[in-house]
């Protein structure tokens, strides 16, 4: 960490904290466990747009048996910090009435988007609801989610790269930076 340059987004300053190679070998054990419990069922990946597209990427890419891709999008967030407030846009023409679906998030944090949602697509009586998400920061949560496949489980700072922005900026860097004190 120490040697690398510290990145800029407008006015904050962020350090190199996962390296690409370390997620992909995180999901790597990620798609194993998911072969194992799905392999048979045509599971059908809903990823949460924006943040998640590159961790879906990734991973729908090791997974070597048939699986469904579809996007939801589900907005609650504003700067560095969790607004509480939850907007889903459920896609009109996808059936999710008895498909194993796995929810595929960027990060978990106060729980607050998963709390929201998993009641809106229990409504539409999946098989199976299940969770992965590659960050986990279990000290903001303040709802109760079972994440099933979860990648990182990371301290309560704020983070931007593979896919997670700040101020709609650094989704492009290919590791993960957290905010330099
Ligand atoms: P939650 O509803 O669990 O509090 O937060 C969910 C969403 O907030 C995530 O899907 C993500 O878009 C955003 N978020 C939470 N923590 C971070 C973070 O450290 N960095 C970035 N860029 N987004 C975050
Ligand atoms: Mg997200």
């Amino acid at each position: 960490m120490g040697h690398d340059k510290l990145v800029h987004i407008d006015d904050l300053s962020f350090s190199k904290y996962i390296k690409a190679k370390e997620i992909e070998l995180k999901i790597e054990d990620i798609a194993d466990a998911i072969r194992e419990d799905f392999h048979d069922k045509y599971p059908m990946l809903l990823v949460v747009m924006n943040g998640a597209f590159i961790y879906a990427a990734d991973l729908i890419r090791k997974l070597d048996f048939a699986c469904e891709l579809n996007f939801i999008r589900i907005k609650s967030y504003h700067g560095t910090r969790s607004t509480g407030k939850v907007d889903i846009f459920m896609p009109p023409n996808i059936d999710f009435k008895n498909r194993h679906v796995i929810i595929i998030e960027d990060i978990i944090d106060t729980g607050t988007t998963m709390s929201a949602f998993i009641p809106e697509l229990e409504k539409c009586n999946p098989a199976s609801i299940s969770i992965s998400s590659i960050l986990v920061k279990p000290e903001a949560h303040v709802h109760e989610i079972d994440i099933r496949y979860p990648g990182f489980i990371i301290p309560n700072k704020f983070v931007v790269g593979y896919g997670l922005d700040y101020n709609g900026k650094g989704r492009n860097l290919q590791d993960i930076y957290q905010l330099a004190e």
